[in-house]
């Protein structure tokens, strides 16, 4: 049985899924967590990264700027906290750092990450993993068959746990393997080896939590990186009907002035891919929507990082309530901070979420 720490760990989602690793170890019951920020006078300044692959879509270190200044604007307006902005932007190449994060791989990720580049994972294990996370959620079954419904590629043969699961797994493994196929403008897959360039986790979240908790100096960890994968701890529903696709996420960092950093991709609001599009709703994002969609996700992940908010499913005006697959502009026309008030939901109360330091 899991703690019911452990299941409100697994339960936050986009959030520490390698914590999750550490939480579903019998000692997790004793394990740290990050503590609260203390933030004086609600105004704190942050180290900015962006680790750039150039084998995706590019962005201008002013087109930084302005996704960090939206996250900036609204972290003001949703969660009453300054947040002054850095002059420059180190720009750092994902080769460079991956070829070091590599050699420090801990034993166990070999165990927790699914091979899917070379159709080795193992599915059933993934299923039974989906079933105990979809028991460890808030919502009912109904309901969170409901949320799934219309992005399930085949559907449930019927409306029990196994049955959902089932379609759940199915409709991950096909849109996962799917980034192995679909190309970028290179002509490569937008997952996979490319000739002449080294063969890195770049695409693994795992490696992602790795880099901070060995100490990356920032607060925000930016990078046009498209980031996918499968591992073996209970996945997020939301998670997998995606095909494994990771927004962002915050995550323990011994460097890092708050206990903990986040890192964001700009891939999906940049990429216009077939099931990208899909999973937007059929929406084809300019560059300054795309921009302003990625402000709006990296001031969800500040409300994680700085105030340690969780996720109010239950109110669509929150901020801290995740997009549905990747509708950004969706999920963006829907907030309103009047109708979110910090503590008007247990999820919504400074401290709800537990980043656990591994
Ligand atoms: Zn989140």
């Amino acid at each position: 049985m899991m703690s019911a720490t452990v299941a409100r760990a697994i339960g936050l989602i986009c959030i520490c899924l390698a914590a999750c690793i550490i939480a579903s170890a019998p000692a997790f019951a004793a394990a740290k967590t990050v503590r609260l920020p203390f933030l004086p006078n609600k105004t704190v300044s942050s180290r900015v990264i962006y680790i750039e692959n150039p084998r995706f879509p590019q962005v201008t270190k002013a087109e930084l700027a302005t996704v960090v200044l939206t996250a900036a604007d609204l972290v003001h307006e949703h969660f009453g906290i300054t947040l002054r902005v850095p002059d420059t932007i180190k720009t750092v190449d994902s080769e460079k750092i991956f070829a070091d994060l590599v050699t420090k791989t801990p034993k166990h990720f070999d165990r927790v990450m699914g091979d899917f580049k070379k159709d080795a994972v193992d599915w059933s294990k993934v299923k039974d993993m989906l079933i105990k996370q979809i028991q460890a959620a808030k919502g009912s079954l109904g309901d969170q068959i409901a949320f799934a419904k219309p992005y399930l590629v085949k559907q449930p043969t019927s409306n029990d746990i196994k049955a959902f699961a089932e379609s759940v797994a199915g409709t991950f493994r096909t849109r996962l393997s799917y980034w192995t196929k679909a190309k970028l403008a290179d002509g490569y897959p937008i997952i996979g080896k490319v000739p002449g360039r080294e063969d890195l986790p770049l695409n693994e979240y795992l490696y992602w939590a790795l880099m901070a908790k060995l100490g990356i100096e920032a607060e925000i960890v930016l990078t046009n990186q498209f980031i996918a994968s499968v591992e073996y701890i209970p996945a997020p529903v939301h998670t997998a009907i995606r095909g494994g696709i990771i927004g962002g996420s915050s995550e323990f960092n011994p460097a890092s002035r708050f206990g903990a950093s986040v890192w964001m991709t700009l891939a999906p609001f940049l990429i216009n891919d077939e099931q990208v599009r899909k999973l937007r709703n059929g929406k084809i994002y300019s560059k300054e929507d795309a921009l302003k969609y990625a402000g709006v996700l990296l001031a969800h992940e500040l409300g994680h990082l700085l105030l340690h908010l969780g996720h109010p499913w239950s109110n669509e005006a929150c901020i801290m309530r995740p997009a549905e697959v990747l509708d950004f502009a969706g999920w963006e026309k829907k907030l309103n901070p009047q109708k979110c008030n910090i503590g008007s939901d247990p999820e919504m109360t400074p401290g709800s979420l537990r980043i656990p330091i591994w």
